[in-house]
């Protein structure tokens, strides 16, 4: 307890206080009560001042003793235990604790300490603490960390040790001075803790960011960052490098087939092979989806480019085995060169990505190198995609009707929309110029409903007029036909042009079916509630499984004109268009046929029991106004 000499002086003041009270009231007693001679009072008064006085003194002097010696006693009691708790918590505390001597001998390490390091304590007495280095810092480091303490008295910063294992690790450490009273330094004091694992997931968190978690491989990032990287150092060194962008073909159809398990088995073991073709100075990245990148650091010519493309091709060919599956995939590569194309790496991204497009669109499983002309058609495709805006609100399009024959009486059964662009400057723009660009900005939706909307208008003038048509066909896009709005299009189409719905086929193309079978089921049947019938164009030109074209609400196949183009003559053509017509008539299906620019071709058809056909020899695409109604002469 804590008894100071104010609480002394206070309990002396208290008890002269209290006794003179009592004697002033002792003096009135005997004076009032009493009736005491007033000399004797006055002497008893002034004998019991002097006993008070005295006894207060006394009670004072008692009082302060006792306040001294306890307040002698508090300090030493209170360091003690300052003592007690300091060392509580010097050895209870996570982190590791050094203390040296004036000359940097270890004089006390606390339990973390030896947690961390690994080392006793008597294996550390005595020593110093360079026991501890681990070369990974240089002379200047510790120099400078010694000239901080003798600055500010302090010094903390990240600093690489070794344990009593070997093991190097790194350390959080803050080192401080200890003086005297006299300023003396007397102590060094080191508190540290280990901040491997904060490193660790640090690390962990750096290779997240900068690596794909499917493949383990540089993701676009990391790719950007390295080929900047090589493009300098090929700067400074006068060195050619490659970028070569590479994508799988036709890898949506394993993913919709298999699942997403096993495209993404598909996409590590792709990963893996690749990785297995190129050693040093080759990056490998997977930029996204089924993209991967390729940076040949030293590449001084196209041909070595070339070569590299060819062997990534080549080395597709083996087919990928996991997990039960074996799968056969195919790469479209585009190459894009240091510093011919480009001299940053973006741009020389953009560029591979163009040359990939040539590619994929010259036929997949193929290379091709960037070139001007590349960047001069992708001008020209933006110019498109801004002129197609105002054509279509300019009126600029046009509807084109091909006639459509029956094969056994050779009448004209139906017509064709097909869109054209009537061009200020360029003339009649074919829709294969158009159509894919419209597709990339969106603006497909806006033509296609544009286009049906004519057509069925068209359609029923001529079904007025008398004209014995069965149907009239109308393209849709992959993209609108991914599109829930299409079900909503076709329904206000037929309500606004009054259109029997039984006269309207739309052609979709087999990819887009194929593409994403499950939603084109549903979409399929929604749009067959409506009346209309349903055609797959360009079929054989996509993946078609058999199993799915079987459940599709389709009424017709249309034989792609690249079949029909070698009839009768080519035999793969003859195979494949005998196949179609069997299958078709298998589901119950019309058979249909574009290209036909020969009799022969028509003959061959009509005696496989094709039922309809389509093409130059029967008429061409052309306005409404010229279709000849007299239809065609019989196939000989
Ligand atoms: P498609 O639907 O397969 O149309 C048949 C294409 O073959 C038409 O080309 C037609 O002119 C052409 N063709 C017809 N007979 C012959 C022939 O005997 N020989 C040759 N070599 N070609 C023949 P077109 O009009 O250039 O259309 C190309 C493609 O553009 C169409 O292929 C279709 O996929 C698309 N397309 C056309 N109009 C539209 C449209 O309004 N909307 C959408 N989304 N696509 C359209
Ligand atoms: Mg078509
Ligand atoms: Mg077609």
């Amino acid at each position: 307890m804590l008894f100071s000499y104010r609480s002394a002086v206070r309990i002396g003041l208290v008890y002269l206080l209290v006794s003179i009270v009592w004697i002033q009231l002792s003096q009135q007693l005997l004076t009032n009560i009493f009736d005491e001679p007033m000399e004797l009072i006055h002497w008893q008064v002034v004998r019991g001042y002097v006993w008070v006085s005295l006894s207060a003194v006394v009670i004072f002097l008692l009082c302060a003793r006792f306040a001294r010696v306890s307040l002698v006693q508090q300090p030493l009691q209170d360091s003690r235990d300052r003592l007690r708790q300091a060392a509580a918590v010097f050895d209870c505390t996570r982190e590791g604790v050094l203390v040296t001597d004036v000359q940097g001998l270890i004089v006390h390490v606390n339990r973390a300490f030896i947690e961390i390091t690994g080392y006793r304590r008597e294996d550390v007495l005595g020593c110093r603490p360079s026991l501890f280095k681990s070369g990974r810092h240089s002379a200047s480091f510790y120099l400078k960390m010694f000239e901080c303490l003798e600055r500010s008295d302090e010094w903390s910063g990240e600093i690489w040790n070794r344990r009593k294992s070997g093991e190097i690790y790194p350390q959080w450490q803050t080192i401080r001075v200890i003086k005297d009273d006299q300023g003396q330094v007397t102590h060094y004091v080191a508190v540290f803790s280990d901040i491997s694992a904060i490193k660790h997931s640090e690390h962990e968190l750096s290779h997240l960011a900068h690596h794909d978690p499917l493949t383990n491989l540089p993701n676009r990032l990391l790719f950007t960052d390295r080929a900047e990287q090589a493009l300098a150092s090929a700067q400074i060194h006068k060195r050619g490098c490659a970028l070569l962008l590479l994508d799988l073909d036709h890898f949506k159809i394993v993913n919709d087939s298999l699942g997403h398990n096993v495209g993404d088995q598909l996409l590590k073991v792709v990963g893996e092979r690749l990785q297995g073709l190129f050693g040093r100075g080759v990056t490998l990245a997977r930029l996204g989806g089924d993209e991967f990148a390729v940076l040949a650091e030293s590449c001084p010519q196209v041909v070595q480019a070339a070569a590299m493309a060819q062997q990534i091709i080549d080395s597709m060919k083996e087919p990928f085995v996991f997990d039960g599956h074996q799968l056969f995939i195919s790469a479209s590569i585009g190459i894009s060169l240091f510093p011919s194309d480009a001299l940053s790496a973006e741009q020389l991204l953009r560029n591979a990505d163009s040359a990939l497009f040539k590619a994929k669109s010259t036929g997949r499983e193929s290379y091709a190198l960037y070139t001007e002309e590349l960047t001069a058609h992708a001008q020209n495709r933006i110019e498109i995609a801004n002129e197609l805006r105002r054509a279509l609100d300019q009126q600029e399009l046009r509807v084109y009707y091909q006639p459509v024959h029956d094969l056994q009486t050779s009448r004209l059964v139906g017509l064709e929309a097909l869109v054209r662009w009537q061009h200020p400057e360029r003339g009649l723009v074919p829709p294969a110029e158009f159509i894919p660009i419209a597709e990339r900005t969106g603006l497909i939706a806006d033509i296609d409903a544009w286009v049906m909307d004519q057509a069925c208008r068209q359609m029923c003038r001529w079904l007025a007029e008398g004209k014995g048509l069965a149907f009239l066909a109308v393209n849709i896009s992959s993209r609108l036909f991914a599109r829930q709005e299409l079900y909503g299009q076709v329904a206000r189409v037929l309500h606004d042009t009054g259109l029997d719905p039984a006269k309207l086929e739309l052609e979709v193309t087999e990819s887009a079916v194929m593409d994403d079978p499950e939603s084109a089921l549903e979409q399929l049947h929604r749009l067959r509630e409506l009346g209309i019938s349903l055609a797959i164009d360009d079929f054989g030109t996509g993946y078609s499984s058999l199993l799915r074209l079987k459940r599709l609400p389709v009424q017709k196949l249309k034989i792609d004109q690249g079949f029909v183009a070698g009839l009768p003559w080519d035999e793969d053509d003859a195979a494949i268009a005998r196949m179609v017509i069997a299958l078709a008539q298998s589901m119950g299906m019309q058979v249909h046929a574009e290209g036909i620019e020969q009799e022969e071709q028509a003959r061959f058809l009509l005696e496989h029991q094709c039922d309809l056909g389509q093409g130059y020899w029967f008429g061409r695409p052309m306005p409404a106004a010229e279709i000849d109604w007299n239809g065609a002469p019989p196939i000989r």
